[in-house]
């Protein structure tokens, strides 16, 4: 097949156009064989907006049409999809495979397609039923702390924007086998192509139980409210793990993909003595504008029906050195109170595939190392985590606080009251309103973040101020507090990807070796590899 390359056409261009655009520049007569294989968005000569695509094309005299076309556009090229290293198992050994979330679910996916019968446990409740805790506890409800945003099937990703781009290098295919995976799970097409695929929410909802019941009736099992309370170990490889505190499972082959949030088995693990580490993170602030603000930014115009609505990614250094960006942002979205432990407050940001809410959100954090934990060890970014989620849950009893960053600001910089001032020009009008799934109260966000995190802060919103119009506005929105930006721990694999403890195969972003649902998902498939080929070799 030929390969063509930066082949631009107009946002809201036809088929045909396309097509005629590809015959012109093959100087053929026959209509081709198409297949998008990236379009991204060209917004530099904005409102003009462009979509970049690459196409694979296949035509009949590959050869003449190659020769008379312009080469700089266009190659010759072969594509060698992924496939896994094995199949059609017929052995005894099941794996256990510990937290559906896309790691797991990935890993236990590629290993029952292959006949290893694996069996998930997932201490939250299947989606059916998790749906309707995390909607309780946003209308007010309690927090059910094994049922939530971050516990459940399909782990922390369910409640999301769905967003699938990751910065990961895949030289091996990983990253369009996830992709094409949901796509035959029932998401859309689109997301093998685009250049930001997301799916949002409510598809992927529904993705993710396609996925379990195809794990199901390919030999698999999958058990929800059986959280792993316990591992059984003999010489050093584990033998079995602890259901519930009182159900054993002999297997020794163990994949432990819990998530960034799995603080009690982080404990768990490290009274086991299994190596593990503290690891760098950020925490900041969910940042609200209105949509129309950055719509205008990145395209233009307000609003741009067939793109819907804009993203941005904004990132900066401060005056003290540390990195502050835009992370997880959710166009069209709703900032969302995905605390997981009573007494102790975190947001998050999700969308629907519609991504059309009045409001863009994101969240603007600052990154953090082991040293600014109290204490050291492996847990301590854990308590440090903590310890600002208690301050955040204390200012409103629970509920989200919300600041507007005028007033934010003026406390950080001078520590004295905000005086608001009606007669300042401002780009977003007072009655600017947050976009929240969960019980929220304005309050002094501000005292959330330490010192030099919260000046740090500010100095980065200022910087994005310059980036996009109205960025630092008085009546921008901020809610406390972001902190599972990514796992504050890592516990530590070899190159066999085993950690200390033989036999277990730390997994995904809990484990400290992902960041995002594809990356994590990418992360399973690399594991279910690998533990398919010692089972094999055991078996020899
Ligand atoms: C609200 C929100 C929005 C997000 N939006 C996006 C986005 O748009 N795009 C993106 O790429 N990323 C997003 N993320 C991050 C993404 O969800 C994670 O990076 C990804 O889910 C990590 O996958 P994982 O499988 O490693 O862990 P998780 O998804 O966290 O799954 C771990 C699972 O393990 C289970 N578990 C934990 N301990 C045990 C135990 N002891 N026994 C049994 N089960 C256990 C948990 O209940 C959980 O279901 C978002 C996260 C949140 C919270």
């Amino acid at each position: 097949m030929l390969r063509i390359n930066q082949l631009k056409l107009p946002v809201g261009h036809t088929d045909e156009e396309l097509v005629n655009k590809v015959k012109k520049l093959l100087r053929c007569q026959e209509t081709p064989e198409i297949v998008i294989v990236r379009r991204s968005i060209d917004a530099r000569k904005k409102p003009e907006l462009f979509f970049n695509y690459i196409l694979n094309v296949t035509v009949r005299n590959q050869a003449d049409v190659y020769r008379r076309c312009d080469k700089k556009q266009v190659q010759i090229y072969e594509e060698t999809p992924y496939s896994f290293p094995f199949s059609n198992y017929e052995g005894k050994i099941r794996p256990i495979i510990i937290g559906t979330g896309p790691a797991g679910l990935f890993c236990g996916y590629m290993l029952a397609q292959a006949g290893f019968h694996p069996i998930l446990l997932e201490r939250g409740k299947a989606i059916e039923n998790r749906s309707k805790d995390v909607q309780c506890f946003w209308e007010g409800g309690s927090l059910n702390p094994e049922s939530n945003v971050q516990f459940g099937e399909g782990g922390a990703g369910t409640f999301s924007d769905g967003k699938l781009n990751t910065l990961v290098k895949d030289k091996y295919g990983r990253n369009r086998k996830v992709l094409s995976i949901f796509v035959e799970a029932g998401a859309p097409e689109e997301i093998l192509y685009d250049h930001k695929p997301h799916i949002g929410t409510d598809i992927l909802s529904k993705v993710i139980v396609k996925m379990r019941n195809d794990i199901i009736n390919m030999g698999g099992e999958v058990r929800f409210n059986a959280k792993v309370t316990d591992f059984i170990c003999n010489e050093n490889h584990v033998t079995g793990v602890v259901v519930n505190e009182r159900e054993i499972l002999k297997t020794e082959y163990v994949v432990l993909a819990p998530g960034h949030s799995a603080r009690d088995t982080f404990a768990m693990l490290y009274e086991k003595g299994i190596a593990m580490e503290a690891k760098p993170f950020a925490v900041g602030m969910r940042v609200e504008h209105p949509q129309e603000l950055i719509n205008l930014s990145q395209y233009g115009k307000s609003e741009e029906k067939i793109l819907g609505s804009a993203p941005y990614k904004v990132t900066a250094q401060a005056s003290c050195g540390r990195g502050v960006y835009s992370f997880c942002m959710c166009p069209g979205g709703y900032v969302v109170n995905a605390s997981s432990e009573p007494g102790r407050l975190a947001v998050n940001g999700m969308s629907y595939s519609g991504r059309n809410s009045a409001n863009a959100n994101s969240a603007i954090i600052v990154s953090v190392t082991p040293e600014d934990y109290e204490g050291s060890g492996p847990l301590a970014g854990v308590e440090f985590q903590r310890r600002l989620e208690e301050k955040a849950f204390s200012i409103r009893n629970g509920a989200i606080p919300v600041e507007r960053y005028g007033e934010y600001r003026k406390k950080i910089v001078t520590g004295q009251e905000f005086v608001y001032n009606k007669n300042k020009e401002k780009r977003i009008p007072d009655t600017f309103m947050p976009c929240i799934k969960g019980k929220w109260e304005f309050g002094p966000v501000h005292e959330i973040l330490p010192g030099e995190l919260g000046r740090a802060f500010v100095e980065g919103m200022e910087q994005f101020g310059h980036m996009i119009k109205g960025f630092d506005d008085d009546n921008v929105l901020l809610e406390g507090l972001e902190s599972r930006t990514s796992s504050p721990v890592r516990i530590v694999r070899d190159e066999k990807l085993q950690s200390s403890m033989r036999g277990l195969y730390p997994c995904g972003e809990g484990a400290g070796y992902a960041g995002g649902i594809t990356s994590a998902a990418m992360d399973g498939i690399k594991v279910a590899e690998m533990l398919a080929a010692h089972i094999l070799e055991q078996e020899k």
